[in-house]
């Protein structure tokens, strides 16, 4: 009998660990999964097809039947896209909550398809409080629906979307989520907090290759919205009236990602399901920043607001330390980590998700604390201004 395969062990001979919020490191099994061809109005995909659908409709507890997943080709931004051209009316007004890139690429898109947007940016760091949406939404009875990130991964923020969503009802609106980075290991279940609709993509907590992304929205207000959307391809109503009659995606489909997604979902299950996801990416972000601190590395959020899926530390002040350095010396050693993506100070995120474990994590941290050695760099502090910022946010 042979031991068990490690299901975290390096990806490949030399393949390095992707340290990035998807696309992530994926199982082997996922891998093989896409070793078949698949006609894609055959019966056999359109049983994929349809058990994807179901298998993540079971993931958001939908007891009514009133929710549907439709499916949508391309990376999470035209699923993004897709959910607010197909369900804001044309005359409807978005209340986006932005602390990040994403909440901002949401407000963007509302003003290129027309719809009405008003931004609550909190900046880089701090979160949307709920208070802050009633306000907004009692000054302005134009508004018709809230917006807001899960886990901001531009920063690696965990908003608080259970107020946001209280708040937002309680004025009679409605909420719409980008739940990508974070679905799939945070709690998402519409017996988690309430919503009408939730986008999420392939390649990230599923731990799934890209190529699609699906969003989970009423079948009233899909049929409500046939007509409506501005694009023709990012049409969400189109496409569940075609899943729903033939079974098929309109256009082609991303038969090998369908493929590897289904080997995710069951790889998924078997550890748990959420809250088993949930856990491993606790553990890898716990050993990750304990590991990081001792080594004199700070973290942008105090832990109140640390997600489970990336971190952003700040970068060393020391004159030794260059990003592009660090990024190849990291990646030498088998690790590719991710630039930051704040606008005032220096900084980079390391994702804890994908294919990896606690032990992986540690030698992460051993990795770092060698390229500061290579580097020459002799403390990981970062400049007083960029801790000052957090102090800021922490009272
Ligand atoms: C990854 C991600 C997206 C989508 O990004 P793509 O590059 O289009 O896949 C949207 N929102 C959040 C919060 C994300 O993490």
């Amino acid at each position: 009998m042979s031991a068990a395969r490690d299901p975290f062990a390096p990806p490949a001979l030399g393949e390095p660990y992707l340290l990035t919020p998807g696309p992530l490191t994926t199982a082997r099994e996922v891998k093989q999964a896409m070793l078949r061809d698949w006609g894609s109005w055959d019966g056999d995909f359109r049983a994929l097809t349809a058990r994807l659908r179901q298998d993540l409709l079971a993931l958001i507890g939908d007891a009514d039947g009133a929710f549907t997943c439709v499916p949508m080709q391309g990376s999470g931004t035209f699923c993004v896209e897709a959910m607010l051209g197909t369900l804001v009316p044309r005359e409807g007004k978005v209340l986006v909550l932005a602390n990040g890139a994403y909440g901002k690429r949401a407000a963007e898109t509302l003003r290129r398809i027309g719809r009405g947007v008003t931004v609550i940016d909190t900046g880089d760091y701090l979160p949307p409080r709920g208070e802050d949406v009633s306000a907004a939404l009692a000054a302005d009875p134009a508004l018709t629906h809230v917006f807001a990130v899960h886990c901001e991964t531009s920063s690696g923020i965990l908003n608080p979307v259970a107020e946001i969503s209280r708040a937002a009802y309680a004025a009679g609106c409605r909420l719409l989520v980008d739940s990508m980075s974070a679905f799939g290991a945070v709690p998402a279940a519409l017996s988690d907090f309430r919503y009408d609709a939730l986008v999420s993509s392939a390649n990230k907590c599923i731990e799934g290759v890209p190529g699609f992304g699906f969003v989970f929205a009423r079948r009233s207000d899909l049929a409500a919205a046939k007509g409506r959307c501005h694009s023709l391809s990012l049409d969400l109503a189109a496409q569940w009236e075609t899943l729903e009659t033939s079974g098929q995606w309109r256009f082609t489909p991303p038969t090998h990602a369908v493929a590897a997604f289904l080997k995710a979902l069951e790889i998924h299950a078997a550890e748990g399901g959420v809250a088993g996801r949930g856990a491993r990416y606790m553990r890898n972000r716990d050993v990750l920043v304990d590991g990081m601190r001792t080594a004199g590395f700070e973290t942008l959020l105090p832990d109140r607001w640390l997600s489970p899926i990336i971190v952003t530390f700040f970068s060393p002040a020391d004159p030794a330390f260059r990003f592009p350095r660090f990024y190849e010396l990291m990646k030498q050693k088998g690790f590719i980590i991710y630039p930051g993506k704040l606008t005032q100070t220096e900084s980079f995120r390391l994702g804890c998700i994908g294919r990896m474990d606690e032990r992986v994590m540690r030698r992460v941290v051993a990795a770092a604390c060698d390229c500061l050695a290579e580097m020459g760099v002799r403390s990981a502090a970062p400049a007083p201004e960029a801790l000052a910022q957090r102090v800021a946010l922490a009272a």
